[in-house]
């Protein structure tokens, strides 16, 4: 870096600690490097961190997860699933590896969440689910969704893969009323493990046909109850299931990532507040905040440029990246990508909210790496645009 050009601010960093590495090392010590106890209590932890009587399920992956949420509710061929357009793929994806097809609904610019009035003009008589996306971090309208499902007789999976530690009406997200919750350990989300994710549910059903579905169908419990003698070569397989548990690894980061996500979530809370502050003024949009008394997880922080700022998004993000601060877009709307575009024959007009937000939106960093003075750039950068 020459003296002139300041050093990149990356758009995200996962928050890695001292505990994290030494516990990683313990587990390479160890010889247990696949699923074993230190995966256990990392569902252990994480299920009295939500609390509410939940199970967590650990896998590699917010999107294994979901996939096995949708298994085990019995999505199946010709069922339709109702979800954002306003999300990433992996939400949407795994309704059509069940055979089922998802049916995109706009978002509330309100909140950048699905828009329960029209959720609950899309549904059909195939209509057997709602798969919310809590976008940035903020809950989507659950008592809403909540009594649509009722009054029609549908499921709720929760894609929370933003939402750690996230409230809605003062429950933490992961212990609602959904048949269950999925959360990401991506590289980039509020709690990073690499890869990673965690199924969580009360039913203990769905919890059930998940810890099978999760590691090749076998199912080591019921064998275990019908043979008295049981050597641990022997096992059944009762279905064709997925390769979808986490490592020991993995689980060594989550561990102590989960003891850190209150601290972490106050900072990304602060840093939103700072923002909020420092970019008043200005032609764009704040994010939503969260309902009152609930808290925002803050996993992104998405402004939207007025119609009468100076230069376009595109522009804005060039210029950004050209004073050295590294931004991102979430998400190009699922309507625009050539898969689900044509397989769905959906065009923007569907999606108006969606599509604007999408044309305006840039998602600045916002993570607990920054410092104060990194923060204080970001602002300045914008300002300087904007201004
Ligand atoms: C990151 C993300 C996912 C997928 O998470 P993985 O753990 O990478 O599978 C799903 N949905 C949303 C909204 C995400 O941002």
């Amino acid at each position: 870096m020459s003296a002139t050009e300041p050093d990149f601010l990356p758009f995200a960093l996962p928050d890695i600690g001292e505990a994290e590495i030494a516990e990683v090392v313990d587990s390479l010590r160890s010889g247990w490097i696949t699923t074993g106890p230190k995966t256990r209590r990392f569902e252990e932890d994480f299920a009295g961190f939500l609390g509410g009587g939940v199970e967590a399920i650990a896998v590699n992956s917010a999107t294994a997860g979901l996939h096995l949420a949708l298994d085990a509710i019995g999505i199946a061929p010709g069922d339709e699933v109702l979800t954002t357009t306003h999300t990433f793929t992996a939400t949407a994806e795994v309704i059509r590896y069940m055979g089922a097809d998802p049916v995109f609904v706009d978002i509330d610019p309100q909140t950048m969440c699905i828009d329960p009035g029209l959720v609950e003009r899309a549904i059909t008589p195939r209509t057997k689910a709602i798969l919310p996306v809590h976008y940035a971090g903020r809950a989507s309208e659950m008592s809403s969704l909540g009594a649509i499902a009722r009054r029609h007789g549908l499921r709720i999976i929760e894609d929370a893969a933003h939402a750690l530690p996230t409230t809605s009406g003062g429950r933490l997200i992961g212990t609602l009323d959904s048949e269950a919750t999925v959360f990401s350990f991506y590289a980039t989300k509020t709690l990073a493990t690499g890869e990673g994710g965690m199924l969580v549910t009360r039913d203990a059903g769905i919890a059930r046909r998940a810890r099978v579905m999760r590691l090749h169908g076998i199912d080591r419990d019921a064998f275990n109850r019908y043979v008295s003698k049981k050597p641990a070569w022997n096992y059944e397989v009762v279905a064709p299931g997925f390769k979808y548990n986490l490592t020991d690894i993995a689980a060594s980061l989550g561990i102590h990532q989960l003891g850190r996500v209150r601290g972490f979530q106050q900072r990304r809370s602060e840093m939103a507040a700072r923002y909020r502050e420092g970019l008043s003024g200005l032609p764009l949009l704040a994010p939503p905040d969260a309902a009152q008394g609930d808290t925002h997880a803050w996993h992104l922080y998405v402004i939207r440029l007025a119609d009468d700022a100076p230069l376009s998004r595109d522009e804005f993000i060039d210029q950004m990246a050209k004073l050295g601060i590294g931004c991102s877009v979430h998400f190009i709307p699922l309507h625009l990508h050539p898969y689900w575009r044509d397989t769905y024959r959906l065009t923007p007009d569907q999606f108006p909210h969606s599509q604007q937000a999408f044309e305006a939106s840039v998602s600045l960093p916002i993570y607990t790496r920054m410092t104060d003075d990194d923060q204080s750039r970001v602002i300045e950068a914008v300002r300087t645009l904007l201004g």
